[in-house]
């Protein structure tokens, strides 16, 4: 009999690459189907342009909106379909309504699957400034080439065709584009957003190297435990420059406390926000409140959470009253000997007489004297003319002065008549 090792080994080496070679054909087959599916995909997204398309041509531009190729309302309508921002939805009307009018070759090799939605934005983007005649013949060279290798690929194509068909116009384009120029923010995520500039490229190249040339000299003088990355320095400096932010001033910040009042003076974890982003996590709201230059702005939430009231008066942020209440140590109302952290943060000129909430503008007041000042009747005149230094005037005119602690002698000053 003879043995069958060899052949059992055969045959097990020959069914390994049978399943190596169907495995493979698995992936091939499903690469190909991706292909497919992005082929579809561009399709889909030629089908829906022509539908905006067809849409903006339904709500035909009016002389009241000039600038718009179709009437100016009409993004509203689209936005609610889409669920998207009107400025969202009026962007993809006149991309759409742009790129079916002028760009006819480019929407059938989207339809094709030639090109995607991206390489026809950029083609659309390049030809924005030309004459119908000129896009066509930008359309026309570069759909020659294909869709080149990739995205960017394309995208230099585009600007190379457009240089080629019109060279006479490439000053006017630039100083066109130029005066599209903006800073924009957009909220991200985690309490951080993007801020973007579009800007004349020698601005921008010229803002890129100092911001280098700053990060340079930061990470070559700076100290062991300074530990931030070079995009981190790049990105503080930015800020620091135009906000000329340093370490000993801070910016400033107008917190809104979303809080009962109870919780005010404590500050919990909840959070705060910063006017016109939306809500940030506590611990920073907390930093950005307790910086001295801050100013704190109360919300009464009702327990659902709906704004019940925004006070219009600012509070003193801690770091103010800490200050104000080492400053003087007692209710600032002369012969009161009521410790300064049992009182009242009183604005000497009333915060709704324009008195602002910084510390030269705060004195210590307790719930008596607070009303005293504020008596109907029988009002004291009160001024800060320099800081912990109170003027008092009695109904019947008598003049008391009062200092602020003096932390050379130790002593707390009588009032002088
Ligand atoms: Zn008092």
């Amino acid at each position: 009999m003879p043995a069958p090792t060899r052949s059992v080994e055969a045959s097990d080496a020959s069914r390994v690459r049978d399943a190596a070679a169907a495995f493979d054909d698995q992936v091939r087959d499903l690469l190909y189907r991706i292909g497919v599916r992005a082929a579809a995909l561009a399709a889909a997204h030629a089908g829906m342009l022509r539908l905006l398309a067809e849409f903006a041509g339904l709500r035909p531009s009016t002389e009241a909106d000039p600038l718009f190729s179709f009437d100016m309302f009409a993004p509203e309508e689209l936005a609610g379909v889409l669920r998207v921002s009107a400025t969202t939805a009026g962007g993809q009307m006149g991309f759409a309504f742009s790129a079916v009018r002028r760009l006819p070759r480019a929407m059938q090799a989207l339809e094709g699957g030639v090109l995607d939605l991206q390489r026809l934005r950029s083609l659309e983007t390049a030809v924005s400034p030309l004459t119908d005649e000129q896009t066509s013949q930008v359309e026309e060279q570069v759909l020659a080439g294909g869709p080149r290798r990739n995205r960017g690929a394309f995208g230099a194509a585009c600007r190379r065709a457009v240089l080629n068909v019109d060279p006479g116009g490439a000053a006017e384009r630039a100083a066109e584009r130029r005066k599209g120029r903006h800073v924009r923010l957009y909220p991200g995520d985690d309490a951080t957003s993007t801020l973007s500039a579009l800007l004349p490229a020698e601005d921008a190249a010229a803002c890129d190297n100092q911001l280098n040339q700053i990060a340079d000299e930061i990470i070559r003088t700076r100290d062991a435990d300074d530990q931030r990355t070079r995009d981190q320095i790049r990105a503080d400096t930015l800020v620091d420059r135009i906000t000329g932010r340093t370490p000993l001033r801070p910016l400033p910040c107008d917190v809104q406390v979303i809080v009962p009042i109870t919780a005010l003076l404590g500050l919990g974890e909840e959070p705060g926000e910063i006017p016109g982003f939306g809500p940030i996590p506590a611990d920073i709201a907390r930093d950005l409140a307790m910086r001295p230059t801050s100013t704190w702005r109360r919300m009464l939430v009702d327990p659902l959470g709906a704004l019940i009231e925004v006070a219009d008066r600012r509070h003193p942020s801690p770091a103010q009253v800490r200050h104000v209440r080492a400053r003087n140590r007692t209710c600032v109302h002369p012969g009161c000997t009521r410790r300064a952290t049992r009182t009242d943060t009183d604005h000497t000129t009333p915060y709704a007489a324009g008195g602002p909430t910084i510390v030269v503008n705060l004195g210590p007041l307790c719930l008596k004297h607070h009303r005293l000042r504020h008596h109907p009747d029988r009002p004291w005149i009160v001024r800060q003319p320099r800081p912990g230094t109170f003027t008092w005037t009695s109904p019947l005119g008598t003049r008391f002065t009062v200092h602020p602690h003096d932390y050379i002698t130790g002593e707390e000053h009588l009032p002088a008549g």
